[in-house]
């Protein structure tokens, strides 16, 4: 694998740590910090940052380990949420009174991140948002709207907002806000209750009347809409990584119920129908991480494009999708018990085509790039 500045062998070695303590996790509360301390957060982030400058390709594969050996998919779902929708944004246009302020704990896990750009009426209409922040008489910004679906919002320490500050084209009339937890008139709502992504804490958020600064806006007035962009190109590329352990995982344990359970006087293993599924999983996986890692080397180089990041979502949540009509099969009814994962890994895989935008809307994506 590449990697932009750290020797291959430290980390491998990490990453063996890493492993090994993710093994001893079983359940996603209470190990964020613990997380961000193994370094999870901070792969990406080039030394001159505060980051270890590790690269991409290597921060996936790290989500990657972490999901597979701990088998949590929320956790590593929300820290990824993080990595690529605040992080990113803040290393690119964020000031070095921002960065210090909000980058350098959003590393560390002493402090979370959440993006908030969708609304009740602006899911896939993204640009239609309605959340405004207008100037008053002093100078100051003065924030109104609702989000939801925000990601790490229950715990969130700071939000990136996304808001109108004019009309006309959204390329020059959205600004994207640095909103700190506690600011009058900010509200978090209650933690919204969903299936799949156990551990991943979502919630709306309510602002009336926020007071903000010149120095609280990201990118500059105006500028949100490069945030935005910025911010969904690492998304979209990256957001599954977790997926790829967590599918690795699930394969191993399936190869080996169907190896233990005999039906007929023959272990399930034994039966094409039962090998061609399995066979037909471990082809979704490895195509699905084969392209997500090539993904994450562009991004080393610094050649990641829009097109990339979405075709890299589709075909990843689309083999995830086909890995799940799978697994069940090889299960029987006990698909149906907690203990073998399954039902939480299909609402995992239903999500998948939805958040950082559906599959819809990537496709609509891609056919811009092929001239359609
Ligand atoms: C687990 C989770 C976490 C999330 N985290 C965040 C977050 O942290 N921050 C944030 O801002 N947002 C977040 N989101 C919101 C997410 O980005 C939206 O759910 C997504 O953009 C889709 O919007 P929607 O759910 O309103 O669906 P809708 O836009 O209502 O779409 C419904 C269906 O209609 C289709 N559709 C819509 N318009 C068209 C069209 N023109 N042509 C064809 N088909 C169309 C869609 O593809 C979809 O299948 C999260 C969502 C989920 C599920």
């Amino acid at each position: 694998m590449t990697h932009r500045t750290s020797p291959p062998d430290e980390f491998t070695h990490w990453l063996a740590g890493l492993r090994s303590w993710a093994a001893k996790c079983q359940r996603d509360a209470d190990l964020w910090r613990p997380a961000a301390a193994q370094g999870l957060l901070s792969l990406a982030v080039p030394e001159s940052a505060g980051g270890s400058g590790a690269g991409y390709e290597a921060a996936c594969l790290a989500l990657e380990t972490f999901a597979e050996e701990s088998g949590l998919s929320g956790l590593p779902f929300a820290m990824a949420a993080q990595m690529w929708a605040c992080q990113e944004p803040l290393l690119e246009f964020g000031s070095s009174t921002q960065r210090d302020r909000y980058l350098t704990p959003l590393l560390t896990g002493t402090a979370v991140g959440a993006f908030a750009a969708t609304e009740y009426d602006s899911g896939s209409d993204l640009l239609s948002l309605r959340t405004r922040a207008d100037r008053d008489e002093g100078g100051r910004w003065r924030l109104n709207g609702a989000k939801t679906f925000v990601t790490n919002g229950p715990t969130a320490d700071v939000f990136v907002v996304l808001a109108r500050t004019a009309e006309g084209s959204a390329l020059s009339g959205l600004t994207a806000f640095l909103v700190p937890r506690g600011t009058p008139g900010l509200q978090v709502g209650m933690v919204t209750d969903k299936t799949g992504l156990r551990g991943a804490e979502v919630s709306s958020l309510h602002m009336d009347d926020c007071l903000l600064d010149d120095s609280d806006v990201l990118g500059g007035p105006g500028g949100g809409f490069a945030v935005l962009m910025h911010a969904m190109r690492h998304e979209r590329a990256f957001i599954l990584a977790p997926t790829l352990g967590l599918m690795a995982r699930a394969l191993r344990e399936a190869v080996e119920h169907a190896r233990s359970r005999s039906q007929f006087g023959h272990p399930l293993a034994s039966y094409d129908t039962i090998r061609r599924r399995l066979v037909r999983m471990h082809v979704s996986l490895t195509s699905a991480r084969e392209l997500l890692h090539a993904t994450a080397r562009r991004a080393d180089a610094d050649t990641l494009d829009h097109g990339r990041s979405s075709l890299t979502k589709l075909h990843v949540s689309t083999e995830f999708n086909r890995f799940c009509q799978e697994l069940p099969d090889v299960y029987g009814g006990y698909a149906l018990l907690p203990e073998t994962g399954v039902a939480a890994l299909l609402a995992d895989a239903v999500a998948s085509r939805y958040y950082s935008g559906t599959s819809d809307m990537q496709m609509k994506i891609i056919a811009e790039r092929l001239g359609l």
